[in-house]
């Protein structure tokens, strides 16, 4: 465990679809069905128990200012998720502290940063009066049925790509109306207390990207596999009807 944690400490992520995390801010608070079992609440406190000061107040969000100028220290062209262990559009995000980080943005073109979050509401109103970078993704996540319309904030936005997160896949969401988004990703819940998800609510996803040209990234299973049996998400694996499916939107 110890090393799981060290190794989200350094920021080389192991999440499947990006390649670094960058954090200018730490925690959260709870907005909707898929933060029950978060996982950067159970890392926060745990760093937290280890004494890791930027996390001495455990998941109470917070902005971290030293931590703001990270990319540009970073030569080499890299795919950011940008708060991993947070949400960007957090209530308590100070609109300047936003700004500065749209700054650094801007300024580390061989850089791409994807930034998903679940306050749809927050982001729509701050792009929508702003360009966004052209070196930013901008994703919403979309769990259950009741948050379909993040969908619809999202693609208002003029963002080089517009992706969906579908983890945890909740609920079947039917065949969504993904014009507009470039990429969706799906994947199941792990953890102790994982709900499982139907192989029936991702194809209808993988129709929708094959109806409206999205691509499709199926991350994982999680705890419930395939066959609806509980095993470990390694286990479980990341094949969906004997394929893998790993698209990328093209930037
Ligand atoms: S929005 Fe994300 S980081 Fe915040 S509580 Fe929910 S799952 Fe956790």
């Amino acid at each position: 465990m110890l090393i799981k944690l060290l190794k989200i400490m350094v920021k080389k992520s192991k999440i499947e679809w990006t390649e670094a995390t960058w954090n200018p801010s730490v925690g959260c608070t709870k907005i909707s069905e898929g933060c029950r079992n978060c996982y950067a609440e159970v890392f926060a406190r745990r760093l937290q128990a280890m004494g890791i000061k930027d996390y001495e107040e455990g998941f109470r969000f917070r902005i971290l200012p030293h931590r703001l100028e990270e990319p540009l220290h970073r030569k080499k062209p890299t795919r950011y998720f940008v708060n991993s262990m947070s949400d960007l559009f957090h209530e308590d995000m100070p609109q300047d502290f936003l700004d500065a980080i749209m700054d650094v943005i801007s300024r580390t073109p061989q850089h791409q940063y994807q930034i998903l979050t679940k306050r749809a509401d927050r982001m729509y109103d701050y792009y929508i009066s702003r360009k966004a970078p052209q070196n930013i993704w901008l994703g919403v996540t979309v769990e259950h049925p009741r948050r379909l319309n993040r969908i619809d904030l999202l693609r208002q936005i003029d963002a080089r790509i517009r992706f969906i997160s579908f983890e945890p896949l909740l609920e079947d969401l039917g065949v969504p109306d993904l014009t507009d988004i470039h990429w969706a990703i799906v994947g199941g819940e792990s953890g102790p207390k994982a709900r499982p998800m139907k192989k029936q609510w991702i194809l209808n996803i993988k129709a929708a990207c094959e109806r409206y040209d999205t691509e499709f990234f199926f991350k994982q299973w999680g705890t419930w596999g395939e066959d609806g049996v509980r095993r470990s998400k390694k286990k479980n694996g990341n094949l969906l009807e004997g394929r893998r499916y790993q698209s990328y939107p093209s930037v």
